[in-house]
This record gives structure tokens, C-alpha cells and sequence, in this order.
């Protein structure tokens, strides 16, 4: 069995061939957030991305940036927790995905839930991009750990280690799985996808020259 990795540097390099196993890293589900024509853009026309200019998927991948270890124990207490693990890779096959998860943790129900660090201020908002993101690791300790997962943390270092919770609920997971999916397809498949949501998008978008 063949593995092939969909990321920002491999992504290019997939093949259609079914047989594959195709895992799909939570960097390309960012970029797939921004906008679903990336993904073809990048894996059909191999045509690279100009990283100066993607400012908005940039500050997306704050994800593993700065990855020094910060003593947030008065924290993980605050919210049950009971265990940790930390700098966890993990992948399913099942769902097709694979990635690093900041931490594991393990709750005082027996539940488990991602903490994710974001070397960023929190702007009154939890961002789709980064939502999304903690329910993808959340999906992936489900697969390997064989334990419920109903809650994801983010921890936004650059406004003082505020925590903030995210409840998971069956829908969330499917809604991933769903978009994973479609990532798949539109690499094997080669169809062009819709576009961005918010044609504002648009305005510094790399592909601006090539998309119609
Ligand atoms: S120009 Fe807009 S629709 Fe086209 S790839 Fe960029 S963000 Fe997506």
C-alpha cells in the first residue's frame, strides 16, 4: 500500500490511484477552509502557492509555530484534567488523516480533548479555521485512544494563556470527515470546486490571476 501525505509541500506529488492510502494533514484542511479551489489549484495544476502573499491562511498556521512548553498546569486543573500528553502524532487510516496534536488530554469523566496553542491574541472570536482545526485532532484521539471526545481547548499564549473551550458534538466530526472527503475527491477527481465564500478573500489570493 502506497502512503501519499496531502500537505502544503507533498500535496502535489498525489496520485489518483485508489488503492492509495491518502491522509490529509490539518494544514491542507486550513487551506481547503480558505478556499476549496486551493486544493485543486495546488494538487491538479501543481501550481505552487506564493506563501508572502497568503496572509490569511498564514495566520492560520500559527498552529506549530513557537513551540516551547509553558507551565499552564493551574489551567488543566481548572478544567479537570488529569493526564496529559504532549506532542502527539497521530493518524487514522480510517478517515484518512494524520497530524501532530499540541496536547492530550484526559479529563476527570474519562473523556479525552485536544489543547491546541495559538502563539496568537484571541480577537473575541474562536476563528472557523481554528474550530475546525481542534475538531480534526479531536477526531484523530477518537480513533486512537478508542475514547469520547467532547470538548477541545485552545490556548491563546499572546493573550495571557486565555483558555477557551469548544463543545464537540456527532455533527462536528461529520462535518470534517465530510470535508476531508471532498479534498480527496477534488485531488483524485481533478473537478473544479466553489470558490471562496467571501470574494474579499479574493483580494490577496495568489490565484487571483488564474481563478474564474
Ligand atoms: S481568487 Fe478567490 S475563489 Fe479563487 S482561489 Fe483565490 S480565494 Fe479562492
Amino acid at each position: 500500500m502506497i502512503e501519499k501525505e496531502l500537505s502544503e509541500n507533498t500535496a502535489h506529488t498525489l496520485t489518483a490511484d485508489p488503492e492509495s492510502n491518502i491522509f490529509v494533514t490539518a494544514s491542507v484542511l486550513l487551506e481547503y477552509l480558505f478556499c476549496p479551489r486551493f486544493i485543486y489549484f495546488m494538487n491538479c495544476l501543481c501550481i505552487d502557492q506564493n506563501e508572502d502573499k497568503r496572509f490569511k491562511v498564514l495566520k492560520g498556521r500559527e498552529v506549530h509555530e513557537g513551540k516551547e512548553r509553558l507551565n499552564i498546569d493551574y489551567l488543566r486543573k481548572r478544567i479537570g484534567c488529569v493526564g496529559k500528553e504532549i506532542g502527539v502524532y497521530m493518524a487514522s487510516e480510517r478517515y484518512h488523516i494524520k497530524g501532530e496534536v499540541d496536547e492530550v488530554l484526559t479529563l476527570s469523566d474519562g473523556s479525552m480533548a485536544p489543547m491546541d496553542y495559538k502563539y496568537a491574541e484571541y480577537r473575541d472570536t474562536i476563528f472557523r479555521t481554528q474550530r475546525y482545526q481542534s475538531i480534526f485532532y479531536g477526531l484523530l484521539i477518537r480513533e486512537n485512544y478508542g475514547k469520547e471526545v467532547k470538548k477541545c481547548y485552545i490556548c491563546y499564549v499572546r493573550s495571557k494563556n486565555l483558555l477557551k473551550e469548544i463543545e464537540i458534538k456527532e455533527k462536528d466530526f461529520a462535518e470534517v470527515q465530510s470535508m476531508v472527503d471532498e479534498i480527496i475527491d477534488i485531488t483524485q477527481k481533478c473537478y473544479y470546486p466553489k470558490g471562496a465564500k467571501y470574494k474579499t478573500q479574493c483580494i490577496d489570493c495568489c490565484y487571483r490571476n488564474i481563478c474564474v
